[in-house]
C-alpha cells in the first residue's frame, strides 16, 4: 500500500435521525467522511450539519429536493438547480460543498455540460452496496474491505429504516475496524483530491 492509502466513505440523502449514531461510530474509530446533503432536508435540521462539520467531515451537494426530473428538462433548468442547490448549502454550511453527487447516480451529457460551467467536480463512487434496498452486514462489509484499494470512494445512506439500523452500524464499525487493520485511513474528500 501507498504511505497514506486513504479510502473516502461517503454518505448520501441525510441528514436525517440517524446521522448521529453514524457520526458517533465514526468518531469512535478515527474516522473522517463526506456527507452528500439535500438541501431541504439540511435547510431543516441544522444542528445535525453543524454536528457533521463538528466531526471533521466534508459537505457535499446531493441537490436541494433530490428531484430526477431536472434531468429531463432543459440544459439551464438542470444548471441552476445545481448552482441555487450549492450556493443555499454554501451559506448553510459557511463554505462551499465538495462537490455534486447526483441524485442516483444520473449522469449525462448535460450535466456533465453544467457542472463543467460551474466548475463543480462531479463525485461518484467506486463501491456501492445498494445498502438501502438490501441489507448491509458485518459480512458484506468483509467482502468490501478484502477487495479495497487506495483511492475508493463508497457510498452509503444515512437513512435506513430504523430497523435496519442496528446491524448497518455493526456493518460500518466492522468495515473501519477491518480497514484499519489492512492499513487504510477514512478521511474526507478534499478539494485537492478531486482535481
Ligand atoms: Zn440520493
Amino acid at each position: 500500500l501507498p504511505s497514506d492509502p486513504r479510502v473516502f466513505l461517503t454518505f448520501d440523502d441525510g441528514p436525517d435521525a440517524f446521522t448521529p449514531e453514524i457520526l458517533d461510530c465514526l468518531a469512535s474509530h478515527e474516522a473522517r467522511a463526506t456527507f452528500f446533503v439535500i438541501g431541504e432536508k439540511a435547510l431543516a435540521q441544522r444542528p445535525l450539519i453543524a454536528q457533521v462539520q463538528k466531526g471533521g467531515h466534508a459537505i457535499g451537494n446531493h441537490s436541494w429536493d433530490h428531484r430526477y426530473i431536472y434531468f429531463f428538462r432543459r440544459e439551464a433548468q438542470l444548471k441552476n438547480w445545481i448552482a441555487d442547490a450549492h450556493r443555499r448549502l454554501g451559506d448553510l454550511c459557511g463554505n462551499d460543498p465538495i462537490g455534486f453527487r447526483s441524485p442516483a447516480g444520473v449522469r449525462t451529457p448535460p450535466l456533465g455540460r453544467a457542472l463543467a460551467d460551474l466548475r463543480i467536480p462531479l463525485i461518484h463512487w467506486s463501491q456501492r452496496f445498494f445498502d438501502t434496498a438490501r441489507l448491509w452486514t458485518p459480512d458484506r462489509a468483509q467482502r468490501a474491505v478484502n477487495r479495497l484499494s487506495p483511492g475508493e470512494i463508497i457510498l452509503l445512506h444515512d437513512t435506513q429504516s430504523p430497523s435496519r439500523r442496528p446491524i448497518f452500524l455493526k456493518a460500518l464499525e466492522h468495515f473501519l475496524r477491518a480497514g484499519k487493520a489492512r492499513g487504510f485511513r477514512f478521511a474526507p474528500l478534499l478539494p485537492e483530491d478531486l482535481t
